[in-house]
């Protein structure tokens, strides 16, 4: 009998598994109260099971998809984890306390294939979608190492690699967050930010009234082309066209990500392009200061440069934020996750003579001119 992973089924999934092995639908609804309400480490915690059933749950069921590794404390409170797959793949999860709201960032993928110029993610290259166990997981383990029982407030999928390139395990695994029966979260405190896959965003828009988050990081296609290559598919037009489509509740609003690159998209002029960009979107947008990484030319701008760009938006009746980044000490900033490279099998590993994803995401680095030059027929300001 094949092992099955308690934490990547739906209640209705577990229900039809404790009937097959001849025991009351009802008990489905116990292990999730014991799984998700008592975080429990084994079964044998759930003396109200029957004892054979327990060894049934021993031998038939995999209760953790995700062994600790390593866990690490920033001089700010952020904390990073790291887990261990049973593959031998590991990935990290951020815990960012912000009191009262302890907020959850957790990854889709092991890696990511987009190459996004400015992350750190993008040089591990894919090695394989998470499957929704390994990211239910990622919640249940932080909780029970958290003293504060419960205290996850929010969770965000903006850890390793691009959601949407993982949707029906990340799509499921949402549900099971979100079940009554298991950890409850409202959706309204998950939030979902994608790099802009449009074909799934709009399938989101319609199967999930989670918070839509868009990684934008550029007002222009030749910007845009240039760090992040996901964008010479679904082209600004085409995004922004979704986002202008997107299915809104009453008072929410898209969250746009723009990270702030020197010289390469943080001149008033992008700015003001950005405001054109969102004219009739219900939008609000954090500005993040890049977190420069080893190897790679792109500069975090002057603190006059990012205010300016601010001032245009808000000028414009937006709301800009400038967000700090938490734990760069660690490295467990915005686009900071990785762990390091192994041996094992990429699921793009190249063929002989092609390019392999960490070449491409360098190359995508290096293309983009830096320090002062004018780009794109840019005027200085
Ligand atoms: S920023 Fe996100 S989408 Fe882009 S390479 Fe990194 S993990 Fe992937």
């Amino acid at each position: 009998m094949e092992t099955l992973l308690i934490k990547g089924c739906s209640l209705p999934e577990l229900e039809a598994w404790v009937e097959s092995i001849g025991e009351r639908r009802f008990r489905a609804r116990q292990i999730f109260k014991h799984v998700y309400g008592r975080r429990i480490a084994k079964w044998d915690e759930c003396t109200d099971l029957g004892r054979m059933f327990r060894v049934q749950l021993d031998f038939g069921t995999r209760l953790n998809a995700l062994s600790f590794q390593e866990k690490q404390e920033s001089s700010d409170g952020t904390v990073k984890y790291r887990f261990g797959l049973q593959d031998g793949h590991s990935i990290e999860t951020v815990l960012i306390p912000d009191p009262p709201r302890y907020t959850l960032c957790v990854s889709s993928q092991v890696g990511c294939a987009l190459g996004c110029a400015f992350c750190l993610t993008a040089t591990m290259g894919l090695k394989r979608n998470l499957n929704t166990a390994e990211i239910v997981d990622q919640v249940c383990q932080v909780q029970r190492d958290t003293e504060q029982r419960n205290h996850i407030s929010n969770i965000v999928f903006m850890g390793m690699g691009e959601p949407l390139a993982n949707y029906d395990a990340v799509l499921k695994a949402i549900g099971i967050l979100t079940d009554p029966n298991g950890l409850a979260f409202s959706h309204r405190r998950i939030t979902l930010s994608t790099a802009g896959l449009v074909p799934q965003m709009i399938k989101l828009g319609d199967q999930s009234p989670v918070n839509l988050a868009v990684s934008l990081h550029a007002s222009s296609d030749a910007v845009r082309d240039s760090i992040m290559p996901v964008n010479r598919t679904y082209p600004l037009p085409v995004l922004m066209e979704a986002c202008r489509r997107y299915p809104l509740a009453p008072r929410k609003r898209i969250t746009f990500e723009y990270i702030l690159i020197d010289r390469v998209n943080d001149s008033t002029e992008d700015a003001r392009a950005l405001v054109k960009l969102l004219d009739g979107i219900r939008a609000k947008v954090n500005l993040i200061p890049l977190n420069p990484r080893p190897q790679c030319a792109l500069r975090r701008p002057s603190q006059e440069r990012m205010l300016a760009f601010q001032e245009v938006l808000q000028k414009a009746h937006l709301t800009a934020m400038i967000r700090q980044s938490r734990g760069a000490d660690i490295s467990a900033a915005c686009g900071q996750l990785a762990v390091p490279h192994d041996d094992s099998p990429s699921a793009d590993a190249p063929a002989k003579g092609k390019t392999s994803r960490k070449t491409a995401c360098m190359e995508n680095c290096l293309s983009v001119p830096v320090d002062g030059q004018k780009r794109f027929g840019q005027k200085d300001d």
